[in-house]
């Protein structure tokens, strides 16, 4: 058995983060050149894959896909080239009969946005699963548990989003505006949750009141972070490569194992 690859959430933020060399960037840079052994594989849930049932993506070579509008050309160039990892996909898909294959999908802009950071010479295999959006949160945590064992493959597991995620407010008020009070408390509470492994709490976010739910408009943000608790134990170690708070976006980033 190889050893265990720990489990990431990457706070994504813009599109434009795989252009830019800042410290959010840089973090995800040496997070990447952190992780020894290097992985076998890399599996990413995306908030940009959201599906009526499960899949999981069987393409041998993923395509960038440029899943936004209105942003520069350069972005439109970059290319993330790594492999696929079909015969793993294949084994995800044996581990709960609720996930189906499709190759109907390539690297969502949650997905290579990061990649282009963490691994930058795209020279380790990809897969995506994606989030059936009619499910509630219980479902997504539930099926991470089954996909625990592929970290024991080297299969890095990394949910890509953000905590908080209130995107109409974004825009009002500016992507580098000072934060929003409530971002700020929302962002702590889930720190705090993440710190005392309290998984409960983090699953039933709705009883978090005002400040989660300004933070979590829709949950598509949100649930790639039950995929990364979901294949954690609750002894692990947990820390926070990144953590920052900017208008009504959470960057906070989350480390287990
Ligand atoms: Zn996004």
């Amino acid at each position: 058995m190889e050893p265990r690859m720990p489990a990431l959430f990457i706070g994504h933020g813009d599109p434009t983060h795989a252009l830019r060399d800042n410290a959010f960037t840089r973090s995800l840079s040496t997070l990447g050149a952190s992780l020894n052994p290097r992985p076998k594989a890399v599996l990413v849930v995306s908030a940009h894959w959201l599906t009526k049932g499960t899949w999981v993506n069987l393409a041998g070579h993923p395509e960038t896909i440029y899943d936004f509008g209105g942003f520069p050309d350069e972005l439109y160039k970059v290319i993330y080239p790594a492999p696929g990892a079909p015969e793993l996909a294949r084994k995800t898909a044996s581990l709960d009969p609720r996930i189906g294959t499709t190759d109907q999908w390539g690297l969502d802009h949650g997905a290579w946005t990061v990649l282009k950071h963490l691994i930058p010479k795209a020279d380790i295999p990809v897969f995506q699963l994606s989030i059936d959006y009619h499910q509630p949160m219980s479902y997504h945590f539930d099926l991470a548990r089954k996909l625990q064992g592929l970290r024991s493959e080297g299969v890095l597991i990394v949910g890509s989003g953000n905590l908080v995620h209130n995107l109409r407010l974004a825009f009002s008020r500016g992507l580098d505006a000072a934060p929003y009070d409530w971002a700020v408390d929302f962002d702590l509470w889930c720190k705090e949750k993440l710190e005392s492994r309290d998984f409960d709490s983090l699953i039933d976010w709705e009883k978090a009141g005002d400040m989660a739910s300004k933070s979590i408009p829709t949950v598509d943000h949100y649930v790639p972070l039950l995929y990364t608790l979901g294949v954690a134990d609750s002894t692990e170690s947990l820390s926070f490569p990144y953590e920052e708070v900017v208008s009504s976006l959470s960057m906070r980033c989350v480390k287990i194992g």
